[in-house]
């Protein structure tokens, strides 16, 4: 399936934002990966930097935008498919480049930092709030999160989007990771699981 934009939501739910001792944001926000950063977790393994710090997991519900996106369309009527994703980030480099104020792309856009578990049928907005997901390292969950929880919904994030960006079909979106964000190391399972299904997994090697 074609990928054009991949926006990602920062902060999108008040646990993670308070465990990195972040304020809770007031309008969403947003930022982008170059598609060069998109990897599948289908088993295989994946390499990420080893000398730039940790490196944090965030598991994040993505979904994809089907169609061209017009004012006052719902979230159920624009997006076609949902994954699940991890949104790799260089936690001590993003740390370095917040208090400089320098934009995030370092810290956010490296290769293999967009990982995402092949697409599924979006079950509409409603029926997603039925089911968590969920993050495991080596078997055992250390992220679980349900989109009911999330600061900014679905359609504020899309229509924010739209709005400031554009959005259009092929458009992923990462709506955000709930509490649990930690490091990586050499040799680490992940899967991502939607209820009790696992969706995607990946080996971490740094390199
Ligand atoms: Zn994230």
């Amino acid at each position: 399936m074609e990928i054009r934009n991949i926006f990602c939501v920062g902060r999108n739910y008040r646990l993670h934002a308070e465990e990195l001792g972040n304020e809770v944001p007031k309008s969403p926000m947003i930022f982008a990966k170059p598609t060069h950063a998109l990897a599948e977790a289908s088993g295989q393994t994946i390499q990420l930097p080893g000398d730039r710090g940790e490196v944090h997991y965030e598991a994040e519900l993505v979904i994809r935008i089907g169609k061209p996106y017009q004012h006052g369309m719902t979230v159920d009527q624009l997006v076609d498919h949902l994954a699940l994703g991890i949104d790799f980030t260089l936690r001590d480099v993003q740390s370095e480049l917040k208090k400089k104020g320098h934009p995030w792309l370092p810290a956010k856009g490296f290769r293999n930092s967009a990982v995402l578990t092949s697409f599924r049928e979006f079950p509409g907005e409603q029926a997603c709030k039925q089911t968590d997901f969920s993050l495991r390292k080596n078997g055992q969950q250390v992220q679980r999160g349900n989109i009911s929880d999330m600061l900014f919904d679905l359609q504020t994030v899309i229509d924010f989007i739209a709005s400031h960006f554009g959005l259009g079909e092929g458009d992923i979106i990462y709506t955000g990771t709930p509490a649990g964000v930690g490091p990586v190391a050499n040799g680490d399972r992940l899967q991502l699981l939607w209820g009790d299904e696992v969706l995607g997994e990946c080996v971490i090697k740094l390199v």
